[in-house]
């Protein structure tokens, strides 16, 4: 990733040095049909293969990766019409906390149910043909796919999050293959690789009409499932359905087996996002991501971690609204009544976030992997300024994450025990922070 990386033609220098996310857009759009994608067992992510008989070196998978550092500025002035003016949040119109109006999709979503609301409404009232989005079949409940739904019922399939690779763009191929009006739904790093192709795909920018970013810290490598379901003994091959943020919010990980039992572990729970899916299982290109916010979507979502709201159990959004298209759809939801939405500051937006936090964290990982391996030699977008000078915690932190992804990267016995001896060192912490507060 980024400009310290030679470009030699092929996505292949990004693959090898570990900057590839998976996204699949190199796959769907190489003219040459060269590339195909495969799950790498080691790094626990999708990769593409290359079939060098078929590829002659135009380069234009490399264009369009998100495994180079995208140029914001000049990729926000072909999206919005202008260069980024605020480059810890991106372009902004306007923000707001809502949900969706219809209980079901508010409840069963992941947070306040706005991406299933606004697609079903933008379908059914012709605003698109189509949306890319990502849902997991009875087949393969462990590997979600990207499709495009046209209809309610494909988008209430494909509800919640995923805390697993996924290759969004894949389904790019489908969209260049039928003429139409789309909604593309993706990480920030999925929207990089989207808005790169669209820079010098015309039908692509033509046909895709509005893209909904999700706001993203990391998404864990395939072996962090693995890890979990391990740890609580669950069957792999009995599941028939797994939901990563299931009954309400925040809630948790809901799994339904072969014979209809369930397992439920709660969000919270130090094996899940309470501490080990914090920590572990990152893919390389994440640790030096600095797009949480996702600058390049028309509407960003994201749950609204702020006390005020902690209460709320039905699940509420936050969302910032970065294009004047974006801003058309969600006033026509509103006045509709199929979403409730206040608004809200881009300040508290950021504080939900912890994006000062964030950002010197990046630039502390970023530090630590040049200095260990010479990787990088720039930090692209992240503005100078004296708050986002990492502490020496942040460089603690940057250097025990990196440390440890280096080194666990599979499901070994020594893996699990360095993991299990961190979980207890944590909850021993939470539990001396707890009646130190209770005194
Ligand atoms: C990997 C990951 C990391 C995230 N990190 C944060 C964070 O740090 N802070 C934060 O506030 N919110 C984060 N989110 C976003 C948050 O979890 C919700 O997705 C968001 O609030 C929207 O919820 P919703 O209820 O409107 O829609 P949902 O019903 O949750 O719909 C989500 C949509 O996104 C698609 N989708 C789900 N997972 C993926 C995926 N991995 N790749 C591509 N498409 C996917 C689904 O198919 C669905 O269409 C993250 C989400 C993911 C997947
Ligand atoms: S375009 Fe996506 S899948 Fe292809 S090499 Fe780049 S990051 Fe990997
Ligand atoms: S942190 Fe960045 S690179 Fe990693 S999945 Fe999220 S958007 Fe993609």
């Amino acid at each position: 990733m980024v400009e310290g990386i030679k470009e030699e033609g092929t996505i292949q220098n990004i693959v090898e040095q570990g900057f590839c996310i998976g996204c699949g857009t190199c796959v769907a759009l190489c003219p040459k049909d060269a590339l195909s994608i495969v799950e790498c067992k080691n790094t626990g992510t999708y990769i593409p293969r290359l079939e060098y008989s078929k590829c002659n070196k135009c380069g234009f998978c490399l264009r369009i990766c998100p495994g180079t550092e995208p140029n914001f500025d000049e990729l926000n002035l072909i999206a919005f019409g202008q260069k980024t003016r605020n480059h810890l949040v991106g372009n902004y119109i306007k923000s707001y906390s809502g949900y969706s109006t219809d209980q079901n999709l508010r409840y069963n979503s992941t947070s306040g149910g706005l991406i299933p609301a606004l697609s079903i409404f933008a379908l059914e009232n012709g605003i698109v043909d189509g949306v890319l989005t990502t849902r997991a079949t009875d087949k393969k409940p462990l590997r979600p796919n990207p499709f495009i739904a046209r209809t309610k019922e494909e988008i209430i399939s494909a509800l919640g999050s995923r805390y697993c690779p996924v290759s969004a763009n894949f389904a790019i191929k489908d969209i260049l293959k039928n003429e139409g009006r789309y909604i593309l739904i993706g990480l920030p790093c999925h929207i990089q690789g989207e808005r790169k192709a669209q820079a010098i795909n015309n039908e692509l920018k033509k046909r895709i009409q509005l893209i909904f970013g999700l706001v993203c810290n990391h998404t864990p490598t395939f072996h962090a499932t693995n890890f979990l379901l391990k740890k609580f003994k669950i069957p792999i091959e009995s599941i028939a359905k797994i939901d990563y943020r299931s009954r309400g919010w925040p809630g948790g990980l809901r799994i339904l087996m072969d014979d209809y039992s369930e397992h439920f572990i709660p969000f919270s729970s130090s094996y899940y996002w309470g501490y080990v899916f914090q920590n572990f299982f990152w893919p390389k290109r994440c640790l030096v991501c600095n797009d949480k916010l996702c600058q390049l979507a028309d509407i960003i979502f994201m749950d609204a971690w702020l006390p005020k709201f902690s209460s709320d159990k039905s699940g509420l959004s936050l969302i910032v609204i970065r294009s004047k298209k974006g801003e058309e759809l969600i006033q026509k939801a509103i006045k509709k009544g199929v979403v409730k939405l206040q608004p809200i500051s881009v300040s508290d937006v950021m504080q939900s976030q912890h994006i000062l936090m964030t950002v010197r964290r990046v630039v502390a990982r970023r530090f630590a992997l040049n200095y260990s391996s010479k990787e990088f030699s720039s930090t692209g977008i992240l503005p100078q300024r004296p708050e986002l000078t990492p502490s020496f915690l942040d460089l603690l932190d940057a250097y025990h994450l990196i440390f440890v992804n280096k080194f666990c990267r599979n499901n070994s016995m020594l893996m699990q025990l360095i993991i299990d001896f961190h979980v207890k060192l944590w909850d021993f912490a939470r539990s001396v922070k707890k009646k130190a507060t209770k005194v």
